[in-house]
């Protein structure tokens, strides 16, 4: 088959590491915090002999939401107005504060799009919904109850779809909201069914975003804009990490996350070997997300951190992924 190639000379990858604050828990076992930025761009282990890590952003325990998101996300995701495809992703082990992050972004980024749209004249915009979730490479809709799983088809102008997905055509803000409970509520149940599932699937909200000239007669398309922003909030990278961070391949069998070991394969790659094979089709979520990753899209990567001294490993692992796909 056709293997598209990376086309990013000037569009990088945008990294950005996110320390939480310490919990209660963590507290009360006298877990202390090993982890300090020591500038806007460097974060560095305290016990360690290491000068730091440098990223495109680094944001300490006290930092907001708003912050990781206002310097350098948002004018990633308001690309979607322009045309352009996005995604931002969040990648951590499991509680370091990945769906709390994207959660915010989400919303932040929602609400931004809307008021964009809002004060523009001359364009009719369309706003559409969707969203997803990939478990043991099965791909469940988050709009459904129940969802079956569903089949990824081939497309020959739009690319890997998923057949039979709700997509919701938005309305007012609110309805943006109730389809986001929605979501919450579909991947909540299922984690009680089964502990785990949490932890090992990945989520995908999606926002299309399509506008044509207010004034428009014909019948050609000719100034029709449309793409779409991913909102990825990833499986923990705690099974995964070695392995990310030293560019392993997964073995038949193994018992690694096939989505999130390709996906790193495919972030390492654009950003570092820029015109090789990229192996999208290795996996479910590059499948998915492939005209978001790479070529003429826009990639923002959100790596969560917990700062506790007894999760250093993971930490670590967590910013050597991060410099693989700076
Ligand atoms: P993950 O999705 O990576 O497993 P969560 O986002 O669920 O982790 O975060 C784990 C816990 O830590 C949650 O209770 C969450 O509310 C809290 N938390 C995470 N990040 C922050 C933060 N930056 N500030 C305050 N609390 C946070
Ligand atoms: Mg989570």
């Amino acid at each position: 088959s056709e293997t598209p190639t990376s086309n990013c000379e000037e569009e990088k990858i945008f990294v950005s590491i996110r320390v939480r604050p310490l919990n209660d828990r963590e507290r009360w076992r006298r877990d202390a915090s090993e982890w300090e930025c020591i500038s806007g761009n460097t974060i560095r282990y305290k016990n360690g002999p290491t000068d730091g890590y440098t990223f495109d952003r680094v944001y300490g325990e006290k930092s907001s939401t708003q912050q990781v998101y206002e310097q350098g996300i948002k004018e990633i995701v308001l690309s979607v107005v322009s045309g352009i495809n996005c995604s931002v992703f969040a990648y951590g082990q499991t509680s370091s504060g990945k769906t709390y992050t994207m959660k915010g972004i989400t919303e932040y980024a929602i609400d931004d799009i809307y008021d964009y749209i809002e004060k523009q004249h001359g364009r009719d915009y369309i706003m559409k919904f969707s969203a997803m979730e990939i478990y043991n490479e099965a791909v469940k809709d988050l709009l459904t109850a129940n969802s079956p799983p569903l089949r990824l088809l081939d497309d020959p102008e739009k690319g890997t779809i998923v057949e039979r997905l709700t997509e919701e055509t938005l309305t007012e803000r609110s309805h943006l909201q109730e389809l986001l409970s929605t979501c919450a509520a579909h991947r909540t149940t299922e984690e009680t069914a089964m502990n785990e599932t949490s932890s090992r699937s990945h989520q995908i909200l999606r926002l299309t975003v399509e506008s044509n000239p207010t004034d428009y007669v014909g019948t050609t398309r000719s100034g029709t804009l449309i793409a779409s922003v991913n909102f990825v909030d990833l499986a923990g990278s705690e099974r995964a990490s070695q392995a990310l961070s030293a560019g392993t391949r997964l073995r038949e069998g193994s018992h690694i996350n096939r989505s999130l070991l390709t996906l790193g394969t495919v972030i390492r790659k654009l950003s570092k070997e820029r015109n090789g094979h990229i192996p999208y089709r290795d996996s479910k979520l590059t499948r998915i997300l492939q005209n978001s990753l790479g070529g003429n899209a826009r990639t923002a990567i959100i790596c969560t951190i917990s700062p506790a001294r007894s999760q250093v490993e993971q930490s670590k692992n967590t910013l050597l992924f991060a410099a693989t796909a700076k």
